[in-house]
């Protein structure tokens, strides 16, 4: 077992500290700035992560910068057969991966297993680069006269993560940079930040050279220095609306692509012809699953019509049946949320909520339980209007509202005037609606009787509107163009009947 597991996973030890990761090992921070992180689980604190500065960016951006050149020249083979060795790898891992998810970011570990196969995903597909870098070609696009496109690695990448995934949206991202030839620096969230450690030093024993993937940790300083880094040559983001915005305006005017995906508020239509105990489970798992921690996660539910009586009533019998606790506890199905200071305000919504005229359904913080742990039970409000404030913010954890209208003209409206833009869901047993609902909606992933979803891995994932700065969604065939310039060769070589060498070709054709 890793220095870093040991540490983490096993309470009751000294503080773990969490350092940087570049050239291939660890090196200790020189700032003397650093963060807690806790096992919000039980409030603990477990471990204290370095905050880089902008010269420690530096430093980890000349390590991949100096490692590019000979990665991107190693062959296409080479390549695909180490993302085959990181697959199996994270595959024979991914418990190990699981537990610090779980021990950090508070998750239930079949969750944080879910998590690192959905990244698996991700590296199985780039495990097919050589297919996915294939280019084009036109002969005898003018006489002699022939032309082709190839893409290239675009240099060293930036990526800046949330702490809701913090193994999956790292893979999401440097499984298909390192595959398309790029080299990369991960600045992952600091609330979470050990994750990213065990997979640098999986990545180093499959055999990926050093100074290829790198690892700082830290805040705003070095999220900065990434973005003003001239080396840098592009930037993948995920996280919040006002910091994504922030990412993209100014990495963008540093002269790098920045694909920038933001914040949610999913919104789950309920047409009065669906299944009422299909949609009720699929709220609870989709409203309460990584308490309500998922930018796919469903935070509103559009009753429609007389749908609403029985599917709320449907929603309110099941949450007494959601056993909160400790992730690592095997009957446990909702963990903590990631500080205390974000239960706080996710709590905060349930009186603001009443406060505007909600009806609070069930209050969270009654089924909290005991302890110091970041726990809020599930929550939820009824009679929810679009003006209020628990209906425009993104508040990111247990707290489902549900919205009632009358039609489906209505509850679409709703969902193309709301800010955000990333996944919805409609649950009907009308196909002709369904259809029209994809064709119609305002929103990146669209999901009919599924209410999270996230595409599969050789498709790609993004959002719309706020929730998504830049044009290139991640993963898939945009990230495969994302991390890539293409290049379009021209070509025409001397007619070789006309050589001056003789090369023994027939003189007429
Ligand atoms: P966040 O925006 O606070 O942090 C994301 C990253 O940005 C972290 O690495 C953090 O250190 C850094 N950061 C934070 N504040 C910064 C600042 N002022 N300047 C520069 N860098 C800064 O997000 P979070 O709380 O870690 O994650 C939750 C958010 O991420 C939610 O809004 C959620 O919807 C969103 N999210 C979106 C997607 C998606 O695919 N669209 C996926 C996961 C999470």
């Amino acid at each position: 077992m890793t220095e870093v597991l040991e540490t983490q996973i096993e309470r009751g030890r000294e503080l773990a500290r969490i350092s940087h990761w570049i050239n291939g090992e660890l090196v200790a921070g020189q700032s003397g700035r650093s963060g807690p992180v806790y096992n919000p689980a039980t409030g603990e604190q477990t471990g204290e992560v370095d905050f880089a500065t902008a010269q420690e960016v530096d430093r980890a951006v000349q390590a991949a910068q100096a490692a590019f050149p000979a990665w991107r020249a190693t062959s296409l083979s080479k390549r695909s057969e180490l993302l085959f060795r990181m697959r199996e790898m994270f595959h024979q891992r991914r418990e190990d991966i699981a537990r610090i998810l779980t021990a950090e970011h508070g998750k239930v570990l079949s969750d944080a297993l879910g998590e690192v196969a959905r990244g698996l995903e991700v590296i199985e597909y780039a495990c097919g680069i050589p297919t996915l870098l294939k280019g084009e070609y036109s002969e005898q696009a003018s006489t002699g006269i022939d032309v082709y496109s190839i893409r290239q690695p675009v240099g060293v990448v930036g990526g800046i993560t949330p702490f809701n995934f913090p193994a999956m949206v790292p893979m999401w991202m440097f499984a298909p940079a390192i595959a398309c030839g790029n080299t990369f620096v991960l600045k992952p969230s600091e609330k979470d930040p050990s994750a990213s450690l065990l997979m640098a030093e999986l990545l180093k024993e499959i055999g990926l050279p050093d100074g290829v993937f790198n690892v700082v940790h830290g805040d705003k300083v070095a999220v900065d220095a990434l973005l003003d880094h001239s080396d840098i040559a592009a930037i993948s983001f995920v996280g919040s609306t006002p910091v994504a915005r922030y990412i993209y305006e100014r990495g963008t005017k540093a002269g790098k692509r920045v694909q920038a995906l933001a914040g949610a508020k999913n919104h789950m239509v309920v047409l009065p012809d669906a299944d009422v105990e299909m949609a009720a489970d699929a709220a609870v798992s989709a409203g309460y699953g990584s308490a309500g921690e998922r930018c796919m996660a469903i935070s509103v539910v559009v009753a429609v019509g007389d749908v609403a009586d029985a599917l709320v009533g449907a929603i309110q019998e099941r949450l007494p049946k959601i056993k909160v606790g400790d992730g690592f506890e095997p009957d446990v199905e909702m963990g903590p949320l990631i500080t205390r200071e974000h239960r706080d305000r996710v709590a905060s919504f349930i009186d603001k909520g009443r406060e505007a005229g909600a009806t609070v359904v069930a209050d969270g913080r009654e089924t909290a339980g005991d302890g110091d742990g970041f726990f809020l039970g599930p929550s939820l409000l009824d009679n929810v209007k679009p003006e209020m404030e628990v209906y425009l913010e993104e508040i990111f954890g247990p707290v489902l509202g549900v919205v009632r209208v009358d039609t489906y003209d209505e509850a679409l409206r709703l969902v193309d005037e709301n800010s955000y833009g990333n996944g919805t869901a409609i649950f009907t047993r009308d196909g002709g609606v369904a259809r029209q609902f994809q064709f119609d909606v305002q929103a990146g992933m669209v999901g009919i009787n599924v209410p999270i979803p996230v595409p599969v891995a050789y498709y790609s994932f993004g959002g719309w509107k706020d929730s998504l700065f830049g044009s290139s969604h991640i993963y898939g065939p945009e990230g495969i163009e994302f991390y890539t310039r293409g290049k379009v060769v021209t070509s025409r070589w001397p007619d070789p009947a006309t050589s001056r060498v003789d090369l023994g070709f027939p003189q007429t054709r």
